[in-house]
């Protein structure tokens, strides 16, 4: 489900918004995402991918840590532009602690200033596949576990 339907959490972070223009033209009419279900939601609760522009700075870093842990697991990152990679050009600023890195777990990097949609796109569909080998990891220890307790029942003859 997830696979087909990813909804998408856009934030932007503290960009000169290059980026962020370039994250809503994939929804414009020329690469229109939403035709393979790619959904942009304003709700980090109704998200499967974070979508984050620019640099992490003092005032931004507690609010993206509080968008990213209220996502439901599995989630998945994507760091959108060289300012969401190092700080890139604002790296230097007085306030700026670096990448999205520094602040929550990054699982794709989309180079570029400005990113280009194709590339955002591609990042997407490699998020779709970190979604995908979380969603299998999470399931499998409540299988194997509920393996466990079927087989201690049937040599205890009952159900825990
Ligand atoms: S990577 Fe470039 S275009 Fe994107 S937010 Fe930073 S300065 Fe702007």
């Amino acid at each position: 489900m997830v696979r087909k339907s990813p909804w998408i959490l856009h934030y932007d972070g503290s960009s000169c918004n290059g980026c962020d223009i370039e994250v809503l033209a994939c929804l414009t009419p020329v690469f229109d995402v939403e035709r393979f279900g790619i959904i942009n939601t304003g709700n980090p609760k109704h998200a499967d991918i974070l979508l984050i522009t620019g640099s992490i700075n003092e005032q931004n870093l507690p609010v993206v840590k509080q968008l990213y842990d209220q996502m439901p697991t599995p989630r998945a990152v994507v760091a959108i532009g060289a300012c969401a990679a190092t700080g890139g050009v604002f790296k230097d600023c007085y306030n700026v602690y670096g990448g999205v890195a520094t602040a929550i777990p990054v699982d794709v990097y989309v180079p570029g200033c400005a990113a280009r949609p194709e590339n955002i796109i591609a990042g997407v569909v490699k998020a779709l596949d970190v979604l995908e080998n979380r969603r299998v990891k999470k399931s499998k220890p409540k299988k194997e576990l509920s393996t466990r307790k079927n087989a201690k029942a049937k040599t205890t003859g009952g159900e825990e």
